[in-house]
């Protein structure tokens, strides 16, 4: 076998094989552009061009392709050979730095939100070189940016770069008035937790609920659950082990610092962590991990699920977003160091996150709203839909101390007792785990904790760096004019302003109950349960401000990204409602009429023998399926009809909402009426795997 190291990276066109394959004077220019965002020289990119294609070709590649995430959230490539047939009939493989720097797809079959005209149909793609290129499938993989012909963009990665570089500007002119003036660049950084599901293949390809919508319409809860918590980190069963093992193998040849691995608490259920990169990387490198996860699972004969909800009555899967900040000096923004009460840069810090979490926590809320997450936000598995950050408590005393001019004193740091002598000691952490907060500090870093599971974590991190870097730019405005001696005090009085004015947000209990829910209405946060619910505030002049102030979106961006994000809930549901009413009426129904029509046979069959055999059991089970299946047959002519308004009615809000209630409802109504009729068909005759088959025998 060969050793990690040697594997690990062996598929990425890495720093170390750029200094080993590129001219010195092209190496520099290259890190240039990529560390400070500088402009590349098309003689530059030729260079690189060549090297890349060297590279790729001693590897195994034969094609390459400008890979982009448009905004269907998956990635899109369309492939191009190397080969360039010469005179004699022969083939050279060439690559150029115009190739490298620009495509032109097609984009007309990519959503765009009414941006793109029909007549202007092409777009361009655009090389990212902060991101490296990777090789997939003997495809050299370029990651690009994705636009328009008139120049908006079309994908999740140019306004997360845009994001990137106005949270730089901002939090570098801070830190220079602050007196730290080496700083010339901060680069957030991003560690996404990815969970999924983990299925037979055989189970998911019997059922058209899963390969349609992803998820379950209908099923029966297995008689065991979650409720043992014997999954959570117990021991991997060999299958998945091996599946495992796989996974990580492609993951660190492409690069993909795939760190931690276990079981999750759903039956079926795990979840992988990678160390942390650049946001930019990180988003690529969760992309890449999503689709290898998916490809890997073919392999060992299993199909991985990254739906938020596969399965009702079980938890869903997310993704947490650890976030923070980094300088080009290499120092963590949001590293409290042993004495936060007296670490006034990460103060600054730290009030600039709770100001931009608590002035746009409707845009937070709307960065991680989809169909799929609806399911798992406020249903007590996931955070609740209100934002809120918990702090824990001690950098809580330290904001109630400065809030109140009070003096801080530090706790000790606790040392565990365990009571058992072979047990080395070691401290306790300062802030216990508390899982129910949407945005929880963690140490040095912030968790936004709401992500589903399947979407690109492009969103969340647009949002969160934009309103940051609009709260910093709010503080450089009440310090800029502020003379040298006075400075220390006026940002003490700043501080201490943010935190008082932005309380509300932080809540350190239990966000999974009712009184909090009132709480939060009090403290007058958002309770946004739904998509429909959410959506408009994208469009809020306030959150249109935002974004248009730093560069983000351009107001058409805006409104388009809105009508996408409309069209895209319209469009999962109605996919679904047709789904669950194709699986009722092609898969259930004639399988619950089986049933009733053999329950039938046997009473005619025992009367026949005797009439004084007993035929009642069969009788009035026959009853209570058969009134049960009338009220079914009723609601999915109820979800039929509301089917056909939504098909009648226009696009837009309206319609989102319409597919919210009754449509999604109605669907409910269908789900719990079958439900109950499963739990008394026998295996044999469904078509199709139930709950405990697919969950408990892998
Ligand atoms: P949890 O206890 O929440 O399961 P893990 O240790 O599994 O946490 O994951 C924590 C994640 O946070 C890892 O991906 C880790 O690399 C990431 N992380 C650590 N430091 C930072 C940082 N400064 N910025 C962003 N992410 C970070
Ligand atoms: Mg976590």
């Amino acid at each position: 076998m060969e050793r990690i190291p040697e594997i690990y990276g062996k598929l990425v066109f890495n720093d170390r094989i750029m200094r080993d394959k590129l001219p010195g004077d092209v190496y520099k220019a290259l890190r240039k552009t990529i560390k400070k965002g500088t402009h590349l020289e098309l003689d530059v990119a030729n260079a690189v061009a060549i090297a890349m294609k060297e590279w790729a070709v001693e590897n195994g590649a034969t094609h390459f392709t400008h890979w982009f995430q448009p905004m269907t959230g998956y990635t899109a490539e369309k492939h191009d050979s190397f080969i360039s047939p010469t005179d004699d009939g022969q083939v050279i493989m060439e690559f150029s730095g115009k190739e490298l720097v620009k495509g032109e797809p097609d984009a007309s079959s990519f959503p765009s939100g009414g941006i793109r005209a029909t007549f202007e149909a092409r777009g361009y793609t655009a090389w990212d070189p902060s991101s490296p290129a990777f090789i997939k499938d003997g495809t050299l993989c370029i990651p690009t940016a994705f636009c328009s012909y008139t120049g908006e963009a079309l994908d999740k990665k140019t306004p997360l770069l845009r994001s990137m570089d106005a949270l730089s500007k901002e939090a570098t002119r801070i830190l220079n008035l602050l007196g730290n003036e080496e700083v010339e660049s901060v680069t957030t950084t991003v560690g996404p937790e990815q969970e999924y599901f983990l299925i037979d293949k055989d189970d998911y390809a019997k059922r058209r609920d899963l390969i349609f919508t992803g998820r379950t319409l209908i099923g029966a809860p297995s008689p065991k659950g979650q409720e043992m918590d014997d999954h959570y980190f117990g021991a991997l069963r060999p299958r998945v082990a091996a599946y495992m093992h796989d996974l990580d193998m492609e993951l660190w040849k492409l690069g993909i610092p795939a760190k931690t691995k276990h079981n999750e608490v759903a039956p079926a259920q795990h979840e992988l962590a990678p160390v942390f990169d650049t946001t930019n990387v990180a988003v690529d490198r969760n992309q890449l991990t999503m689709e290898i996860m998916k490809r890997v699972a073919q392999k060992h004969n299993f199909v991985c699920l990254l739906h938020e909800k596969p399965f009702a009555g079980i938890n869903g899967s997310g993704k947490h977003n650890n976030w923070s900040m980094t300088t080009n000096t290499g120092a963590n923004l949001l590293d409290p160091g042993k004495t936060p009460a007296e670490n006034t840069q990460f103060l600054v810090f730290l009030a600039a996150v709770i100001k931009a979490v608590d002035e746009y926590a409707d845009m937070m809320r709307l960065s991680v709203a989809s169909a799929g997450n609806d399911h798992r936000l406020g249903a007590n598995e996931a955070p609740p839909a209100i934002i809120s950050i918990f702090l824990g408590d001690e950098l809580t005393a330290v904001i109630d101390s400065i809030k109140n001019d009070t003096f801080f004193k530090k706790n000790d740091k606790v040392v565990m007792e365990t009571g058992a002598a072979v047990i080395p000691h070691f401290t306790r952490d300062n802030t216990d785990r508390n899982r129910t907060s949407p945005f929880a500090f963690t140490g040095n870093k912030f968790e936004f904790r709401s992500l589903g599971s399947s979407a690109s974590v492009a969103t969340p991190n647009i949002v969160l760096n934009t309103a940051v870097a609009d709260a910093l730019s709010d503080f450089y405005e009440v310090l800029k004019d502020v003379p040298a001696d006075e400075l220390q005090s006026a940002v003490h009085d700043l501080i201490k302003d943010t935190f008082k004015k932005h309380e509300r947000i932080i809540f350190n209990g239990n966000g999974y109950t009712d009184e909090w829910v009132r709480e939060a209405e009090r403290r007058g946060l958002y309770n946004l349960k739904s998509t429909p619910d959410v959506l408009p505030r994208f469009i809020d002049e306030r959150n249109i401000r935002l974004f248009t102030k730093h560069g983000i979106f351009t107001e058409t961006e805006i409104r388009s990204r809105y009508e996408i994000l409309l069209e895209n809930y319209c469009k999962t549901i109605h996919i679904e409602a047709c789904t669950l009413r194709e699986m009722i009426y092609h898969d259930f129904s004639p399988a619950v009429i089986r049933f009733m029509d053999s329950l039938s046979q046997s009473v005619i069959s025992k009367k026949q023998i005797s009439s004084l055999i007993s035929t009642s059991a069969e009788e009035r089970m026959l009853e209570k399926i058969s009134a049960q299946y009338e009220a079914l047959y009723v609601a999915v002519g109820k979800l039929e009809e509301a089917i056909a308004r939504a098909e009648e009615m226009d696009d837009g809000l309206d319609l989102a909402q319409f597919y919210h209630d009754p449509v999604f409802r109605d669907m409910e109504k269908v789900r719990s009426i079958a439900d109950g009729i499963e739990a008394y068909v026998p295996d044999e005759f469904l078509p199709y795997p139930t709950y405990s088959k697919i969950l408990f025998y892998v």
